[in-house]
């Protein structure tokens, strides 16, 4: 079994690549990581390849020269980061599993402290980037991401968007990953009921291209924001929300209905014309629609966002059951 497994999600990250390469094998050959693990420590690097348009898998292709532990993942288009997560840790086959961003912003030396710290029991191990390099236009919108994710997970994290975290191998199975979830990690594995933690880690300045996460994007998490901490959380069943709804309703119309009715035959009041025959009607209407509304909720809910596979432009240096497992 392989002891590490580093799960590095990019997308048009060439001109980082060669020096990120460097310093992420330096880091894992470190004796500080490897007394974390019984003798004999193997690793993986898996690249998860988005959908680069500019060269970033041909450059891995080379860059494997020496290196048979670093396997490749190419998109055939961008999914986003999740997705690209998600592919990782399906392709994953370690003891502990390392996310890491390709980027160099986060430190490839603070890997050996996290992992130490899952084996002490933690099934998560978040960065918390507590000086944090990156302008204004995203250390605002951060910290207003993480103080409302604070309040309303009860989940008390300083920084849950980190690049940089550490799994058991546990949780690295159990995680279900869609969407722009991949804020929301610690959140959905807290609520897994699998112990979280956060440790400070170094941050750096991005030293070549562009961040691929802007205003547009941190918008678009808005509605995730609200999918996690609503649907995820309190409509895991469908059926069972919309369906107390409907019996509520109903009920409700089923009374009133049976109350014109006795009024009409035992006591000769015309039901034509009484707005109250509309409230009974509109009710048992509404408790027919909130039943189908779950039904529906719940055939969705039991499949995912994605349809099948991811497209995969071309995979380096992975088994083929791997292979039929991300394209399942
Ligand atoms: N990334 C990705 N797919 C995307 C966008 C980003 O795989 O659609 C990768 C990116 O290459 C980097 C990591 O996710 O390795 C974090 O992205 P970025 O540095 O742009 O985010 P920031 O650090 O600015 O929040
Ligand atoms: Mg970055």
């Amino acid at each position: 079994m392989t002891s590490l497994s580093v799960i590095v999600p990019l997308y048009n990250e060439q001109e980082s690549l060669p020096e990120f390469c460097d310093s992420l094998f330096a880091a894992l050959a470190s004796a500080e990581l490897r007394r974390c693990f019984e003798a004999p420590f193997s690793f993986e690097v898996i690249m998860v390849d988005d959908g680069s348009t500019d060269g970033s898998d041909l450059l891995i292709g080379e860059l494997m020269a020496g290196r048979p532990e670093l396997r490749l993942v190419s998109f055939r288009r961008n999914y986003g980061k999740t997705e690209a997560l998600s592919a990782g840790f399906r392709a994953a086959s370690g003891e502990v599993v390392v996310t890491i961003d390709a980027d160099m912003q986060d430190d490839p030396t603070e890997i050996a402290p996290l992992v130490m710290k899952i084996r002490e029991g933690y099934d998560l191990v978040s960065g918390w980037k507590r000086e944090r390099n990156d302008p204004v236009s995203k250390t605002v919108p951060s910290k207003l991401f993480n103080l409302t994710t604070r309040l309303f997970s009860g989940i008390a994290l300083h920084d849950f968007n980190c690049g940089l975290k550490a799994y058991s191998r546990e949780l690295a199975s159990a995680l279900d990953l869609h969407g722009e979830m991949h804020r929301y990690i610690p959140v959905l594995a807290q609520w897994k009921g699998f112990r979280v933690t956060e440790i400070p880690v170094r941050h750096h300045a991005r030293k070549y291209g562009t961040s691929k996460y802007g205003v547009a994007r941190f918008f678009a998490g808005l509605f995730d924001f609200l999918s996690v901490m609503f649907i995820t959380r309190y409509l895991k069943r469908p059926m069972h929300f919309f369906g107390m709804m409907s019996l509520g309703s109903f009920f409700f119309g089923f009374c009133i209905s049976l109350y014109v009715t006795i009024e009409k035959y035992m006591f000769d009041k015309p039901a034509g014309n009484r707005p109250i025959l509309f409230l009974g009607i509109l009710l048992i209407i509404l408790g027919v629609q909130f039943f189908s509304t779950g039904l529906v909720g719940e055939l969705l809910s039991t499949r995912t966002t994605r349809q099948g596979g991811w497209s995969i432009r071309r995979t380096e240096n992975l088994p083929d059951e791997i292979i039929d497992k991300l394209s399942d």
